[in-house]
């Protein structure tokens, strides 16, 4: 089955006892024995186990390609448990703009558990001359945020695999429709379902998919179970009523930062533009190779310093200056404001999250707001 079909069936069922054409929420935090003690319908106990958060998983495992999913109750729960999969001393290789929470998650709360270096994983030199005899994952996130930078898939798992390195994938920022990292060879995809899958800004949750069910997925499911960082039954139901229409929300929203890429790219008041389909893009081939979609991120840099760039923000009225992505409404943020002082990204640079509002509404709002730098 394609993946909108998919979509929309694979985490649903008819109720059984109402025929309700939509899966009701459980909210219970726990199940009735059978009368020999067992708990032969598979739930016990809602941390464990529960109807709408199987069927999430399983249309998570489903858009990935993957055999399995585990949901969390946001992104960086799900990035915890695979740090906390590892053996401790377990080395891990990073990029060097990886999502700054995670990063910083790493630094603040596995220093002295775990090591790891942030590198630019494009670089094959710089790639092989930091894997120790320790290495046992290595971290891609593709696109990168905010520079939009393309990492080779295929090319880091051949270098891992062929070193016994697992390679996990941040796919946030492409979500499912824009790239299956799993295709390409990796061990283990991760999302922030607070963006894409989520796509009202109104939720937080994350999610890991599997290739296949070792002994690493089990241990993963260990934490899951174990800490205890899962999605409420409710926040499940609202994550697949939105998948179910995310194959076309990502449509739109490529589409959107397609067009808008290309008036940024036109337009005399800015230095450049960030975005993987526009062949001007630095890895447009890669990205074209690699990718399904381009996605609805692009950065760009505003001629000029912080004064005008926070000026284009403040001159827009459709874009809501905010942090997060993946929205429906379009959302622009001067990304080193938020990312702090140890920051490489520019001070003139704004990271857009497109929205689905009509293209023609959001290049008329930012190129009146462009005028006044
Ligand atoms: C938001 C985000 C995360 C963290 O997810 P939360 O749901 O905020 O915990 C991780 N990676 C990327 C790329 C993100 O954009």
């Amino acid at each position: 089955m394609k993946i909108e079909t998919l979509a929309i069936h694979a985490a649903n069922h008819i109720d059984a006892t109402t025929s309700a054409v939509i899966q009701p929420i459980v909210l219970a935090t726990t199940f009735e024995r059978d009368e020999d003690g067992g708990y032969s319908k598979g739930y016990s106990y809602s941390r464990a186990g529960n109807p709408n958060r199987l069927a999430l998983e399983n249309v998570l495992a489903k858009l990935e390609g993957g055999a399995d999913a585990a949901a969390f109750s946001s992104g960086n729960a799900a990035g915890m448990t695979v740090f906390q999969s590892l053996k401790p001393g377990t080395h891990i290789i990073g990029p060097d703009d990886m999502y700054h929470g995670l990063r910083n998650q790493l630094k603040a709360l596995f220093a002295g558990i775990l090591d790891f270096d942030f590198i630019d994983l494009n670089d094959e030199a710089v790639l092989l001359s930091h894997i120790k005899s320790n290495t046992g994952l290595i971290w891609i996130e593709t696109p990168s945020n905010p520079l939009l930078k393309i990492t080779d898939i295929k090319k880091v798992v051949a270098i891992g695999h062929e070193r016994g390195i697992k390679v996990a994938c941040d796919n946030t920022f492409a979500s499912p429709l824009g790239q299956q990292p799993l295709s390409l060879g990796a061990d283990l995809v991760m999302h922030s379902t607070t963006k894409y899958l989520g796509g009202h800004s109104d939720l937080t949750g994350g999610a890991l998919i599997t290739p296949k069910k070792d002994e690493w997925w089990e241990r993963i499911q260990q934490i899951q179970q174990m800490g205890g960082a899962i999605p409420a039954p409710a926040d499940c139901y609202w994550l697949t009523r939105s998948i179910k229409t995310l194959p076309y929300r990502m449509r739109g929203h490529e589409h959107n930062a397609g067009l808008l890429a290309l008036f940024l790219e036109n337009h005399p008041n800015v230095e450049q533009v960030l975005y993987p389909g526009l062949p001007s893009h630095s890895q447009h081939e890669l990205a074209k190779e690699q990718m399904l979609s381009f996605g609805g991120m692009l950065s760009f840099l505003v001629k000029g310093g912080v004064a005008e760039t926070e000026r284009v923000i403040n001159a827009t009225k459709l874009f809501t200056s905010a942090t997060s992505l993946g929205g429906v409404e379009s959302l622009i943020e001067r990304r080193a404001a938020i990312e702090g002082p140890d920051t490489k990204t520019p001070q003139n640079l704004l990271r857009v999250s497109v929205g689905l509002e009509h293209i023609d509404d959001l290049i008329e709002d930012i190129s009146a707001a462009l005028d006044k730098v």
